[in-house]
């Protein structure tokens, strides 16, 4: 970390492989070196002092442990997966959440990891590998080109979507809003906004998509921004899609204070968080199948 980054001054936030160890044992090696809890809400998740380098330690090498944060595991859980299923996580690389997926499963069932670019296809794989997950399968491609009737996808239970964003959660972007630098009408302003505008009409389409599925009962979708566009008004855009294909937002981590942008009815089951609760940025939403189009109840 770059010393005036402000993440700096944020607890370090650990994610257990339970594939590999158990939290007990990372509790006992990590107790050796410096101070360590377990998070009070995300389960497999120990909190460590601001600043602690991890990256050389052993457990994290041998993917025992993830440097993940606590709001990028919030959404694997937020999605639920159960050991069996077939799930689908759409914009995969480089693969934190496809290994949590995994985990969580128990290494049962079947994640399928869709990537487009190559480059990143090869950090995926090392994720996978070095987190011993061996129900897992890459496909290098778009997920937009995933015929959802394909026999290999038709079956699929659930999908996790984290397409690209603008990252501003997460980078100094999101600060940048606040500088004069940036006032209406400038420049910056202006390609910033139709960068966004860009990523959110596909990850709208890419949404739509993940609905489209016909077996599918659970739908998460997340970003690492704090942008309104690329948030609440993509959800808030795939509403009426949504509604007929049987689907309704359900509220991930209930007991979290922070919640959408109050903009329609049902915001209040989206999730935020942000530097205010000494998280990075990320936006979660659940969609969550009632019934099928046709009537039927899953
Ligand atoms: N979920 C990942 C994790 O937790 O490690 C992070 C995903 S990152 C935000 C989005 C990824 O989606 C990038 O690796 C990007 O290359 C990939 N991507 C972008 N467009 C895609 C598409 N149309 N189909 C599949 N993958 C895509």
């Amino acid at each position: 970390l770059d010393k005036h980054s402000p993440d700096l001054g944020k607890p370090r936030y650990v994610r257990i492989n339970t594939l590999k160890i158990d939290t007990e044992s990372v509790i006992q090696e990590f107790g050796k070196i410096t101070m360590v809890r377990k998070d009070d809400m995300v389960p497999d998740m120990l909190v460590l002092p601001a600043g602690i380098d991890l990256h050389d330690h052993p457990l994290v090498v041998n993917g025992s442990v993830f440097l993940q944060g606590k709001a990028s595991s919030m959404v694997a859980l937020a999605l639920s997966p159960e050991p069996g299923w077939k799930v689908l996580d759409a914009c995969a690389a480089p693969g934190n959440k496809t290994v949590h997926l995994a985990a969580l499963m128990k290494g049962k069932g079947n994640v399928i990891a869709c990537e487009l670019h190559e480059h990143r296809v090869k950090t995926l794989d090392n994720t996978i590998r070095r987190s011993g997950a061996p129900n897992v399968d890459i496909i290098r491609g778009d997920f937009l080109d995933i015929n959802p009737g394909d026999p290999l996808f038709a079956k699929v239970h659930a999908i996790l979507l984290d397409p690209s964003c603008s990252g501003s959660g997460i980078s100094v972007e999101r600060l940048d809003h606040l500088l004069p630098s940036h006032s209406a009408g400038n420049g910056i302003d202006i390609a910033n906004s139709r960068r966004i505008n860009k990523l959110a009409a596909f990850q709208r389409k890419a949404l739509e998509h993940a609905l489209s599925f016909p077996l599918v009962e659970r739908v998460v979708y997340s970003t690492c921004s704090i942008h309104q566009e690329e948030n609440e008004d993509v959800v808030k855009s795939v509403l009426p899609l949504a509604a007929s294909l049987g689907f309704e937002l359900a509220s991930p981590f209930p007991q979290w204070h922070h919640r959408g942008l109050p903009l329609f009815e049902g915001s209040e089951h989206l999730l935020r968080t942000d530097p205010a609760d000494n998280l990075e940025g990320f936006f979660i939403a659940l969609f969550v199948r009632k019934h099928l189009p046709d009537g039927n109840f899953h």
